[in-house]
């Protein structure tokens, strides 16, 4: 296995380890740090190892996934064994966050590797991953730890994107797509993220301050008033852990994003791109709410995906994320579909069906209990989809009922 890919540039491949380690994690010296990654991104796994025993860690423990080992799994493997997942590994895990262990993910794999096999296998695999993971995957959401996700623009993934070009060149251009969305082009990329957070932190202490009751969405095919959780918080940039290390958990992002009420979303509202899941692309989403729950849901691709998604428990067909972004964020100026959310979430105003963030709320250590009392949703999967445009208008209502412009034709207003 060659250490470089010629067709991405280590000189930027190695300042996006280097982000990655001081910027995303902010790993502290005697931090040990556990990576998840597929092998296809080991030239950027290796630089992320250098940077991070420079920068005093403890143990650097990567684990690898194999797109070749999963593809072997959906043909090969006898139908009971689609219900299991490695619990031990994701208990290890937990054991590791509660030892102060940071956590890094490489995302970047085929987006469509799953595409052509049987949905309800795939469905069935991913819920047993979701249980097993799910301890483990709180302990991350509610930021025991510093963590942080990038990705690594693997070949599979840049020829869907670029269908036009060759694959080096797709590749190449992914590349050059992802160091400029994470700001590694910069003359000192450090000092870029610096002000890229201190901007995103104006734009939550505003959205605090207001404390709105709900957010009006209005637009084409789109009238939806979500409302937000008691005592939410906005978040977005920096993250403080409940270690003391202040991280950047996505690298790339350009949102700030709070918790909605999970009982009070009502309205109509149609996706702005289409959602890659799971290996399909749903497109022409357009979802009704009435007191927070999905009632009809439509589109006019992968309609079938939608409904099993929305089914997959009672959270599922209920709001976790608000998420705001405007028209002109970098990402969305590009123009691209990346067939990713790292990617995909930062181009526009999004919302999630599914879990809530437990770190946005003002007070902190939150139980369940008191999360769903606070309207907070539950549920085993968050995905996001995209519900901004240049053509939307977003007014924040008060607790007594006023109205504030927050975004106009896309853009802060
Ligand atoms: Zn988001
Ligand atoms: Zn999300």
């Amino acid at each position: 296995m060659s250490v470089q890919n010629p067709n991405i540039d280590p000189v930027k491949l190695d300042r996006l380890a280097e982000a990655m380690v001081r910027v995303g994690l902010n790993l502290q010296p005697g931090q040990n740090l556990m990576l998840t990654a597929s092998t296809e991104a080991l030239p950027l796994v290796r630089r992320i190892a250098v940077h991070a025993y420079k920068a005093g860690a403890g143990l650097v423990t990567p684990i690898f996934s194999d797109d070749e080992m999963t593809v072997a799994r959906f043909e090969n493997a006898r139908d009971e064994a689609f219900d299991v997942a490695p619990d031990w590994i994701y208990k290890g895990m937990g054991e590791a966050f509660a030892e102060n262990t940071a956590r890094m993910a490489i995302g970047g794999g085929d987006p469509m590797l799953l595409s052509g096999f049987d949905a309800d296998k795939v469905a069935r695999a991913n819920r047993a991953n979701s249980a097993a993971y799910r301890p483990a995957l709180e302990k991350i959401t509610g930021f025991e730890i510093n963590w942080s996700l990038t990705a690594y623009p693997g070949l599979a993934w840049a020829k869907l994107v670029f269908p036009d070009l060759s694959p080096d060149e797709a590749q190449r251009t992914l590349a050059e797509a992802i160091f400029a969305a994470t700001r590694v082009t910069e003359a000192d990329p450090v000092a870029a993220w610096a002000a890229h957070n201190a901007a995103l932190l104006e734009r939550r202490k505003w959205l605090n301050g207001h404390d709105f009751a709900a957010l009006h969405f209005t637009g084409p095919g789109t009238d939806l008033t979500v409302g937000l959780a008691d005592t939410h918080a906005w978040k977005g940039g920096i993250s403080h852990a409940k270690n003391g290390v202040s991280c950047n958990p996505n690298l790339p992002t350009e949102e700030v994003f709070t918790t909605p009420h999970a009982a009070r979303v009502d309205g109509y509202v149609s996706a702005t791109k289409p959602l890659s899941h799971n290996g399909t692309l749903i497109d022409g989403i357009r979802v009704t709410f009435k007191d927070g729950a999905i009632t009809e849901a439509h589109a006019t691709k992968g309609e079938a995906v939608l409904q099993k998604l929305i089914d997959t428990d009672p959270g599922a067909r209920r709001l976790g994320e608000v998420a705001l972004v405007p028209h002109s964020s970098p990402i969305s100026a590009s123009g691209l579909l990346f067939y990713n959310t790292l990617f995909d979430e930062n181009a526009a105003c999004h919302i999630a069906l599914g879990q809530c963030y437990a770190d946005c709320f003002t007070d902190k250590n939150l139980t369940p209990e008191q999360i769903r009392e606070r309207g907070g949703n539950s549920s085993l999967i968050h995905v996001d989809w995209m519900i901004g445009s240049g053509q939307v208008d977003i007014d924040g209502v008060t607790k007594d009922g006023n109205r504030v412009a927050v975004f106009r034709k896309g853009e802060w207003a």
